[in-house]
């Protein structure tokens, strides 16, 4: 039974917040994995609040250099120079390998998108290029160009007319990426790892054909890591599983541990296409929220945990792996990059989301049927063994009625 104050939350919420998303708990405070809702019931949130706290909650080094930060001062503008910024520009020029690559900071994962897109056709401008080819079932944002570029119908009823020149060809399939090119085409933008797609990771070979097809078309290629970098995958973005370097890198969710900031990073060929004028933002890259990032940064390093994402998610992995292997009616497939990791089930997921969430373990529902699992990348072998218990419960108290649910939809 929720307390008084819960359905006093939800009763004010639905009156006043327009009803974009449908919230079922209050969470109060976290620490680390841990989440409590007001009700004072213990989650271990494996959402990280979609793919952002990495660090986990309520991290002291986060905590310290927002006290600090802020007291100091928290806004400036870009009018000014503010002490941090240029250091995370180089910090995260050398994450993202583009040698004398440049940054531009925003405050979010569209922002940082609709920046890449913008780049890419000022570019492309003089040669009359502008066409961007996306991936079917990408997500890249709910602007009216990222949202144009998301390859998924949902995101775009009843907002046209839509910006023109966007285009979508298969994931992983290379041939459906080529009949797209042409003579305006300026450029081929993917995620790495598909995320609200249901995490799909790209195919080795697929990923260096599109760089060369890029090359040999002298077209750019803009990587979306707003989901999979910042340590997500076990590198700092995703591409680099792959042994290729993109021309534009986008990033957002895990930059500021929670604290609103994104980026793109551009190679040194586009680093000089914005001259002052062409492009703008009032908060993007404040002192504070640069004082997060690169407190992020700095813990990812000190602490080593992209290599702790590469093993926990091995381990998280191979742990799933035997527990499908006895509900393989239901369930399909494990698949996914270091601690970005889907459940592909033969039916709808919602049951069992819910149920894991009556246990006390958070996962996000994507695409349908798929149970994304996105912990902190701090997450230790004993989090891992108690998610796996409520996994493996759940899908044993579950099997009767999702074999069930399958011969219905037979
Ligand atoms: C979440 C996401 C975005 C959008 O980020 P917002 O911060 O919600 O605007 C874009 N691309 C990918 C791959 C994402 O996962």
């Amino acid at each position: 039974m929720k307390d008084l104050t819960t359905i006093k939350i939800s009763n004010v919420h639905n009156k006043y917040v327009m009803p974009t998303y449908s919230p079922t708990i209050v969470l109060e405070k976290g620490v680390g994995l841990k989440v409590w809702d007001k009700d004072g019931k213990e989650y271990l949130d494996f959402t990280s609040g979609i793919a952002v706290t990495n660090l986990g909650h309520s991290h002291p080094n986060i905590t310290k250099s927002i006290l600090k930060q802020s007291d100091k001062i928290i806004h400036s503008s870009n009018l000014f120079f503010n002490e941090l910024q240029p250091f995370l520009a180089e910090t995260l020029v050398e994450c993202s390998e583009l040698d004398n690559g440049k940054c531009f900071f925003c405050n979010s994962g569209a922002e940082a998108n609709e920046g890449m897109i913008k780049l890419a056709r000022m570019w492309g401008h003089n040669q009359n290029r502008y066409e961007i080819i996306t991936m079917k079932k990408s997500f890249h944002g709910r602007t009216l160009a990222t949202l144009t570029a998301t390859g998924q119908d949902k995101v775009k009823k009843g907002f046209d007319p839509l910006p023109k020149g966007f285009f979508h060809a298969e994931y992983n399939n290379i041939k459906s990426v080529e009949e797209l090119i042409n003579s305006r085409t300026v450029a081929i933008m993917m995620e790495s790892i598909q995320g609200e797609g249901g995490i799909i990771p790209a195919d080795q070979d697929f990923f260096h054909q599109v760089r060369l097809l890029c090359d040999r078309e002298g077209i750019l290629l803009l990587c979306d890591e707003v989901q999979s970098g910042i340590g997500r995958t076990g590198k700092w973005f995703g591409f680099q599983h792959y042994g290729i370097k993109p021309d534009i890198i986008s990033t957002a969710k895990g930059l500021g541990n929670g604290f609103p900031i994104g980026a793109f990073i551009a190679n040194s060929a586009l680093s000089n296409i914005f001259q002052p004028g062409a492009h703008g933002t009032t908060f993007g890259g404040t002192p504070l929220a640069c004082s997060v990032s690169l407190a992020v940064i700095k813990t990812i390093k000190d602490d080593c945990l992209l290599q702790n994402a590469e093993e926990k998610g091995s381990l998280l992995m191979s742990k799933l792996n035997s527990v499908v292997s006895s509900h393989k009616e239901w369930i399909d497939d494990v698949r996914g990059l270091g601690l970005m990791i889907g459940l592909v089930l033969k039916t709808p997921v919602k049951d069992l989301q819910r149920k894991l969430q009556e246990k006390g373990l958070l996962c996000i529902a994507t695409a349908g049927n798929i149970l994304r699992l996105v912990p902190p990348i701090i997450i230790t072998n004993e989090e891992i063994d108690r998610a796996i218990n409520y996994i493996q419960e759940a899908c044993d108290e579950l099997d009767e009625s999702m074999l069930e649910c399958l011969k219905d939809s037979k």
